[in-house]
């Protein structure tokens, strides 16, 4: 067991739910970690399928998607077979709805692709996917959005690679692979969600893939809090006002508990254009 750089320090539960009470405008970032308890493994943790299969990773490449027919149909099978389809939402999704509802979530960005925020009741329009959704197979030639359940059931039916109904082209998951650009406009409203809250709450993630990573940066340069809540160190742990390293499913749910039960005025949140008092660290 070696000791990271930057484990919590004594406080830091405390200080995180008082952050979190004082905050107006939270902007969260999830990543796997709060998908695991819904049981949808975690691919780049320290047990995560590609950590341990890089070849794995390799496959997920827009280039050998598109020149490798059996990488295709490897990935419809994959997708068939996704532990999302029979997954729904856990206690650590459910608490950002808590927190919408009580009228402090200012965004909801997340990299997950598997739409268990929108399942648990977060609204729409507030949930930034920002590597897209499992949810919908897009052409890659005319960009036909098609319900998922609707090619994989073509999958069942026989097809190993199914093509656009309207052109023929190659489909895929509506996801960002590796080498796809992200999409720039959802990519510009989380980083406008970031830039203009007053915390930033990272939960699940690593902080290791860009651009969302770097959404940290831009909360924290624009003054914001930043509260991170891992069961690993990331490398913006020492940036962090605080640090929770409880599981998810239990700490997340206390966490938006306190800070919805107690008044909103007790707490001496920021003033004025809402940028947070003191310098962090
Ligand atoms: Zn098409």
């Amino acid at each position: 067991m070696a000791a990271a750089p930057s484990e919590p320090r004594p406080g830091d539960a405390a200080r995180a739910a008082a952050l979190v009470s004082a905050a107006r405008r939270i902007t969260v970032l999830t990543g796997a970690g709060i998908s695991t308890d819904s049981g949808i493994p975690d691919f780049r943790g320290p047990q995560g399928v590609w950590t341990k299969d890089p070849a794995a990773a390799a496959m997920s490449t827009i280039g050998a998607y598109i020149s490798d027919p059996e990488v295709r149909r490897r990935a419809w099978r994959n997708r068939l077979a996704h532990p999302a389809w029979g997954a729904g939402p856990n206690p650590g999704h459910a608490a950002l709805v808590g927190l919408e509802r009580a009228g402090r979530l200012h965004g909801l960005v997340t990299q997950n692709i598997d739409g268990l925020h929108q399942a648990a009741g977060s609204a729409p329009a507030l949930v930034l996917e920002i590597h897209g959704t499992m949810r919908e197979a897009e052409c890659l030639a005319c960009g036909l959005r098609t319900p998922m359940p609707e090619v994989l059931a073509r999958v069942e039916a026989g097809e190993e690679d199914p093509l656009c109904p309207e052109c023929g082209g190659i489909q895929k998951s509506a996801t960002i692979s590796f080498g796809q650009a992200l999409r720039q406009d959802v990519l510009d409203a989380s980083v406008a969600a970031a830039r203009s809250c007053d915390l930033l709450l990272a939960v699940g993630t690593s902080l290791t893939v860009h651009p969302a990573a770097g959404l940290c940066d831009e909360a924290v340069e624009h003054g914001a809090w930043l509260v991170i809540m891992n069961a690993e160190p990331t490398p913006y742990d020492p940036m962090a006002d605080a640090i929770v390293r409880d599981p998810i499913g239990e700490a997340l749910p206390r966490l938006v508990a306190a800070a919805t039960d107690g008044s909103p005025e007790a707490s001496g949140g920021p003033s004025g254009d809402g940028v947070p008092g003191g310098p962090p660290g």
